[in-house]
Parts: structure tokens; sequence; C-alpha cells
């Protein structure tokens, strides 16, 4: 079975082919460090999560980098109005700005971890390479693709003749819409120039460079750090779909200049995100982080389910009904993992058929430009079948075993089906002691008052032949 995704450069779905048999170098745009990120960003991330760990799955070891901006993320209209994200943090919160880079820098590993989104081989900060970026511009200068202008650096677009050919944009196209919004530079030979260094010796961050103190351009970092530790080509790169223009764009225009070489193989773009049909801003009070999420009672994995739920190149519209729902399927989801480990019945031939059907079903989806809701399906129709085998007691502890194994292969690329652990408070857990003893005296109304207490905290108890089971109500 052939892997293939779609490919925003050709629009169309390719075979995946690395440039090195069975070694994939992928590159995800990374963070700005400047605030938390939201759920919108937490989507690309959650995809590209997905994408690594298909393709381990599928029999390719993945070096993956994702980079951390802690410098320079400006649009061009920033650049002109003097705008810059992490100053701005920095004035907004008081702090040094480096304390806001490494801050958020630590929010953000913090996020993917308990959206159990597995490690990159490397997060590089920009502001670690300036060294870096400075060489690629010299040697863009060099190659007569950028040009200096009264201390800044800009890459000539005219000059190179695909510019565009990511987002479809033509350099007419561009001429013709140009925005009033952006001032006039009259350093640049053409306005549709982007910056590669910027002069500005007040920035809050700055360096030394051959042509002026200040710092560099926000698409620089990428092409740099990507060079730097996956090579010349590279097999993905990933990112939202808002990244396309100008961002990967011009990513290309300076990879490809400098090294003469295709700079990536397969661009994947994950379509935005809407919460309850809308787009996410702060003034509609429709804007979450992870966080918002836990502190209104939801389990990361319930967010990490629902942005399976849909194919990453459909806007995905995130409502609380949905996340809930999510929520109902993980727990049937986890019932029967749990109900595995007691069934004793008798050997059934048709486990093995049906086990033998998911892995190609999921495989087939997940091979079609990881079609992740009908992976999902197949496996829902699949417990379903095996939940009926079972209460007909025709599942034996061997193909329980085999049926256990193949849905913690899934989970290695789902990632949903270990239970978060959750910190029960101390309260909670005396109020649990005290309405065990209360059952033990076989004080039940005592009993049933405590369990109204520990409701009321958010949590419900049920009893089970093991005793007490506590869960974390949303
Ligand atoms: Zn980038």
């Amino acid at each position: 079975m052939v892997i293939k995704f779609y490919n925003t450069l050709s629009r169309k779905k390719e075979i995946f082919k690395p440039v090195e048999n069975k070694k994939v170098r992928m590159y995800s745009c990374g963070p700005t460090v400047y605030d938390y990120i939201h759920i919108g960003n937490l989507r690309a991330y959650v995809f590209s999560d997905i994408l690594r760990k298909y393709l381990e799955y599928s029999g390719y070891t993945v070096k993956k980098i994702v980079n951390i901006t802690d410098v320079g993320h400006l649009t061009q209209e920033e650049i002109e109005y003097g705008i810059d994200k992490m100053e701005k943090a920095a004035k907004r919160e008081n702090k040094d700005v480096w304390d806001i880079a490494e801050f958020y820098t630590e929010a953000f590993k913090k996020d993917c971890e308990r959206m159990n989104i597995k490690e990159a081989y490397k997060l590089p900060r920009a502001t670690e390479h300036i060294k870096e970026m400075i060489k690629l511009v010299e040697k863009l200068i060099e190659k007569k693709y950028a040009y200096v202008s009264n201390g800044s650096v800009y890459f000539d677009v005219h000059k190179f003749k695909n510019y565009g050919k990511l987002s479809g944009n033509t350099i007419e196209k561009l001429e013709a819409g140009k925005g009033g919004r952006v001032k006039h530079n009259p350093d640049k030979k053409s306005q549709l120039d982007f910056a590669l260094w910027i002069k500005d010796k007040n920035h809050i961050m700055k360096w030394k460079s051959p042509w002026s103190v200040g710092y560099p351009g926000w698409h620089l970092e990428c092409s740099a750090m990507s060079m730097k530790y996956l090579g010349e080509t590279i097999d993905i790169h990933t990112g939202g779909e808002d990244n396309i223009f100008p961002h990967h764009e011009s990513e290309i225009a300076q990879s490809e200049a400098a090294n003469g070489k295709k700079f990536v193989k397969y661009w994947m773009h994950v379509r935005h995100l809407l919460v309850e049909g809308e787009k996410m801003s702060k003034s509609l009070g429709n804007f979450y982080t992870l966080q918002d999420l836990i502190d209104k009672g939801h389990s990361p994995k319930a967010v990490r389910y629902l942005m399976m739920s849909a194919h990453y190149r459909k806007p995905l519209n995130f409502t609380m009904e949905g996340l809930e729902n999510s929520k109902i399927t993980l727990d049937r989801m986890l019932e029967f993992m749990e109900k595995l480990g007691e069934v004793d019945g008798k050997k059934n031939p048709k486990v093995k058929d049906l086990i033998e059907n998911v892995k190609n079903e999921f495989k087939e989806a997940m091979n079609d430009d990881l079609n992740t809701p009908i992976a999902l399906s197949a496996i829902h129709d699949f417990i379903s079948k095996i939940n009926k085998l079972i209460d007909e007691k025709n599942v034996c502890k061997d193909d329980a075993k085999k049926i256990n194994k193949i849905m913690q292969d899934f989970d290695k690329i789902l990632g949903v089906l270990k239970i978060d652990k959750i910190k029960v408070p101390k309260e909670i857990k005396e109020l649990l002691h005290k309405r065990k003893l209360a059952r033990k005296n076989k004080d039940f109304k005592k009993s049933d008052n405590i369990r109204e207490k520990i409701r009321n905290l958010g949590w419900e108890v049920q009893d089970t032949e093991k005793g007490q089971k506590l869960i974390k109500r949303i």
C-alpha cells in the first residue's frame, strides 16, 4: 500500500517518497512565543504529530524540527509601523523580553505534552541562529537575489522566477492587489520585496551584522534552521494555511535561490478552525487556549480526539457540544479496553478476520492523505462488532489480548487511550475515605450526603465491585 499526501505545491495528492529511503526530514513552523497558543494553533501541531506518528507506524524514521520564533515575527505592515509582538508582550506583562520568550516557550512545551504530542528532535530558537541567518543573507546578496538598501537587506522577488508558485500568486496579481494599508517604503526596489535584515538600532532585540545593527526577518529563520538541521532539500514542511503566503512562499524563494535546489518535496497545510461556527477572536469571547478548556473541566485527550474527527484539509468547527461528545466517545473506547481484560468466552474465528479488516481499513484511510475521520469510524465499527461478540461470549482471552494489541497500535498514532492523570484534591480524598467508612457502617444516609458534597465539588463517585470509583465531571 502506498501513502499519498496532498501537496499544496502541486495542488494534488502525490505518492509519498522521501529523498532518502525510509528516512523522513520534516519541519513544522512553530509558535511565536509572545502569548499562549490558541486551539487554532494547536490543531496544526496535533496534525503534524499524527503525520509524524503515522509515518513511524509505517516504518519510517522521522527527524522533526519545530522552530521557536522568539524574534522578528512581523508582517511587512508591522515592520512599517514598528509593532513588535514580543515587545508588546513585554510591555503588557511588565517583563523582560527574554523572560517572555522563555515563559511562553515553556508554556508551549507543556501544552504539547498535555496534548500527547511527541517531542521534536529539536526546538531551535531563532535568536540562537542569528549567525546562520546572516550567512544565508550574505549568500543571497552574493547571488544577487538580495540587495542592501540603507542598512536593511531585501529579497528581490522579481529575480526569483518561481515566486508565487506555492500560493498561486503571481507578481502581476500581487502588484495589482497591493492594499493601501502598507506604507510605501522608499528603500525597496519593489514594494513586494520582503525584508531579510531590518536595520533598527532601537529594536528591543538587536544584533550586529555586516549591514547594520538590527534584527532578522521572520521568514529567514525557518530557511536557515531547516537547512542547518535537515539539509538543503527536506521531505515535508507543515504549517497552518495562513502560513502559505507570504511566509512559506518567501521560505521557498530564499532557500531555492541560495541553494539552487528544491527546498521541500511535500508542503502540507492545515485548514483553520472555527469556534461555534465563527472565526475565533478575543472580542467575540470565543477565543480559547488549552488551559481555558482544562479550566472548564475538559480533558486534553477529548480536545485531541475532536481535532482528529475532522480531516485536516477541511475547516473544523470546534463546539463545546462536540467536545462533550468526544469525551463520551472516548469513555466508550476506554470502557471497551477495560472490558477486554475481563472476557473469558470461547474462541471464534471471526475475531481474527475482524482484526485483519480493521487494520487494513485503518491503513487505507490513513494512507489516503491521513483521513482520520474514516480511520476512526473503522475503529468504532470494529469496537461495536467485537462488543457484540463479547456479549455472546464469543471472544476468548487469547483473542482479547490480540484485540488489545491492535488498539494499542492504533493509539500510538491517536494518542487518546491513556487516561489523563488528574490530581485528586486532598479534600476529595478525605471525603472519599469518610464515605467508605459510612458505607462500611451501613450509614447510607451519611454516605449519600457525602456523595452529594463530592458532586458539588465537581466529582462523581460510582460504587463498583472494586470499590469507589472517582470521575471528574465536565
Ligand atoms: Zn516558519
